[in-house]
């Protein structure tokens, strides 16, 4: 494809995933040539919509756990993320989390070298475990155990921090690395399991809300639109901004109160039943987000009741056209305005 002027070339491993599907609608928008690397464990062509048509965006199967294919264009810049992100899907083959974690850095930071790229890693709280530091700052070299059932996670993002830090360093690679904290919004998966998804389709489904543990555990919560921004700036980041950078909102909720929000902006009858706290399960998690501030002139802009009508509103849409709810046949209950 010719490259328009002051486009640029931009590839996007997990590019049909949650976060990436709304990456590249972003980058097409911005006019720049995409080109989404996938192999759609946990991604889908649906997430991908309109952009699928769109002028100078291309869409490859691909796992990122062998090397990317030769006849690619070279590339300016590569986001890394591709990797299952929800305990329930990273834990279901955690062999191949932690080989797609350690190869998938290997393989785009091989490409980023070829092609003289920028790299941005995308990486993930969870390198601080379960936090003895709170909130947490890129400087917290977190509490994580490298056994346990999260590790795979964990701790794959973990050596792809330092093989990214590494590798840019010895190849001279302008690199950087997102810590990205629990994010929310459209095209998150049904099935996904993480909490935000599970509580919007259970209420809507009329079915009772699964906390896990007594509920008071924290995590706080970024709606994608502010994640992707806060991306974007890191990607066009002066090259000495090489280490992590937290992106996350700092606003943090317990589980209970999360559960009591989406139970009043559905409107749903659900009832909230309470579940044993999976192993390693983090108690508190909130970002120090004074380096995004300051470095990237970045903070979310979308208050958190705010992102979860946005998120209510398109789950609703995708029970009613019975996208994955035919077989259940149970009514959505409408989200409120
Ligand atoms: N959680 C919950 N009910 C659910 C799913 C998750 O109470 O149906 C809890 C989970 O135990 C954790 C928090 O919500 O304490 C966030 O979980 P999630 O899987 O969304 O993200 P992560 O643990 O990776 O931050």
């Amino acid at each position: 494809m010719p490259k328009l002027q002051g486009s640029r070339v931009i590839a996007v491993t997990g590019g049909a995933g949650f976060i990436g599907s709304h990456l590249c609608e972003t980058l097409v928008a911005a006019g720049h040539q995409v080109v989404c690397i996938d192999n759609f464990y946990t991604g889908s062509r649906a997430n991908l919509g309109s952009v699928l048509e769109a002028p100078g965006f291309s869409l490859i199967n691909h796992d990122i756990r062998n090397p990317l294919p030769d006849d690619l264009p070279r590339f300016d810049e590569i986001y890394n993320f591709a990797c299952p992100a929800s305990p329930v899907h990273y834990q279901a083959d955690r062999v191949r989390t932690a080989m797609v974690c350690a190869l998938g850095a290997l393989h785009t930071l091989r490409r980023a070298a070829r092609d003289g790229a920028r790299l941005l890693q995308a990486s993930t709280s969870e390198v601080y475990g379960d936090p003895e530091v709170h909130p947490q700052p890129e400087s917290y070299r977190g509490c994580v155990n490298p056994v346990g059932p999260r590790a795979c996670y964990d701790e794959g993002k973990r050596f792809a921090e330092t093989l990214v830090t590494d590798f840019g360093a010895q190849a001279g690679l302008a690199v950087k690395i997102v810590r990205i904290f629990n994010t929310y919004g459209p095209r998150m998966q049904v099935d996904d399991g993480r909490v935000v998804s599970n509580f919007i389709v259970q209420a809507l489904r009329g079915q009772d809300l699964t906390i896990y543990g007594d509920g008071s555990q924290t995590r706080s919560f970024c709606f994608v639109d502010d994640l992707v921004e806060g991306c974007l700036r890191l990607m066009g980041s002066p090259p000495v901004l090489s280490h992590p950078v937290n992106l996350g909102n700092p606003v943090e909720i317990t589980m209970n109160d999360l559960a009591h929000c989406v139970l009043e902006l559905t409107g749903s009858p659900s009832r909230i039943v309470y579940r044993p706290l999976p192993v390693d399960d983090p108690r508190r998690r909130r970002p120090n987000i004074d380096l995004a501030r300051t470095s990237l002139r970045w903070e979310p802009t979308v208050p958190l009741r705010a992102g979860l009508q946005r998120t209510i509103e398109s789950f609703a849409r995708r029970l009613q056209t019975s996208e994955f709810d035919g077989a259940t046949g149970e009514t959505p209950v409408a989200a409120s305005a």
